[in-house]
């Protein structure tokens, strides 16, 4: 697989509306697979292949490319940076972190803390507080001198490389770059194997999910879906601590076929179609629904005059953290699944 791809995607910085260097990453990429790549005025890449015959079916993916991170928000006289999160973060995973802080003229180093005392000299009751996202603060190490560096509306994400580990691969921004790597790879099979489709179909790399599915609303408003795909990273709580009943999905076990979540309900026959796609190919598969969330997906359902919609998603431990973890499988599972389907159309 295309390791290479999914690596320079994770690591590429990109939060809420700062998409900008992850698109023109993807841009390079889609030129050869894609008829036409656009850019709409929120932001997003609207890449087409275009159809057969007068007025083709249309099938649109959304991938979304903002990863979680934050905004700088304010910068002391004594160059400590506060930050506004864009995504929803927890904070019990925000302690000691490295952190990026993306500026016009270059990317500083930081290291991202709690507002408080060390553990030699914190009260008991300091220890058990969580603080709010709000609360942290970033260090450059430069002193007063940040501020002449970095402005309010800088962004930051975490900085830390992508691993792999036997089949399993630890990233932060797995979420959602995997599905910015499905939206390609998917479509390079295609072109690989030298099959084609009837359909019009448009990957549309979305901005702004993380903060409420805002970029996959424009584009399939402009789009008008017939069957609308979102691609995205789901829960895989198969881990200690969380009963069974909880776990979403079961790592390694196959692509998800994603039914609900807080945002939308899967459309029964293009789920039946999925199914019936995967059986036929022999692609691992499990039915999930997520007890909360949302995912672009719901854009593309409740656009103009509404499409059928469907999520397909990869399974992720430990989401919205710096060690994302998924299995190769899965990703690979998904790919062959996307391809397949969109073959059949
Ligand atoms: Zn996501």
């Amino acid at each position: 697989m295309n390791i290479d791809l999914l690596k320079r995607l994770c690591e590429t910085p990109g939060v809420p509306g700062h998409e900008h260097r992850v698109r023109d990453l993807i841009a390079a990429e889609a030129a050869s697979l894609f008829d036409r790549v656009e850019t709409d005025a929120m932001g997003s890449l609207v890449c087409t292949r275009d159809g057969e015959g007068e007025d083709p079916e249309r099938i649109m993916l959304a991938c979304h490319m903002d990863e979680i991170g934050f905004l700088v928000s304010h910068v002391t006289d004594k160059g400590f940076i506060h930050v506004s999160p864009v995504g929803g973060f927890d904070p019990r995973n925000l302690f000691s972190r490295r952190v990026l802080v993306c500026t016009p003229n270059g990317d500083l180093k930081g290291i991202m803390n709690a507002e408080g005392k060390p553990v030699h000299i914190a009260s008991v009751e300091d220890r058990k507080k969580v603080p709010e996202p709000t609360e942290f603060f970033i260090d450059l190490g430069l002193g007063a001198a940040a501020k002449e560096k970095v402005r309010v509306g800088d962004f930051v994400v975490m900085d830390e490389p992508l691993v792999e580990m036997g089949e399993r691969i630890v990233s932060k921004a797995l979420d959602n770059r995997i599905a910015c790597w499905l939206g390609l790879e998917a479509v390079r099979k295609l072109v690989d194997d030298g099959v084609s489709h009837k359909c019009q179909l448009t990957v549309a790399f979305t901005v702004q999910e993380e903060v409420g599915l805002r970029g996959a609303k424009t584009v399939a408003y402009a789009v008008k879906p017939h069957i609308g795909i979102g691609v995205d990273t789901t829960l895989a709580c198969d881990t200690p601590g969380v009963p069974e009943k909880d776990r979403t999905t079961e790592l390694g076990a196959g692509v998800g076929l994603h039914l609900k979540d807080g945002s939308f309900i899967a459309d029964r026959d293009l789920t039946d179609e999925f199914e019936a796609v995967a059986k036929a190919n022999g692609i691992p598969f499990q039915r999930t629904i997520l007890a909360g969330g949302g995912m672009d997906s719901a854009s593309l359902q409740q656009a103009a005059t509404g499409a059928k919609a469907i999520g397909i998603v990869v399974g992720t431990r430990y989401i919205h953290t710096v060690c994302e973890m998924i299995d190769r499988r899965d990703l690979l599972a998904a790919r062959d699944l996307l391809a397949a389907f969109v073959a059949a159309h």
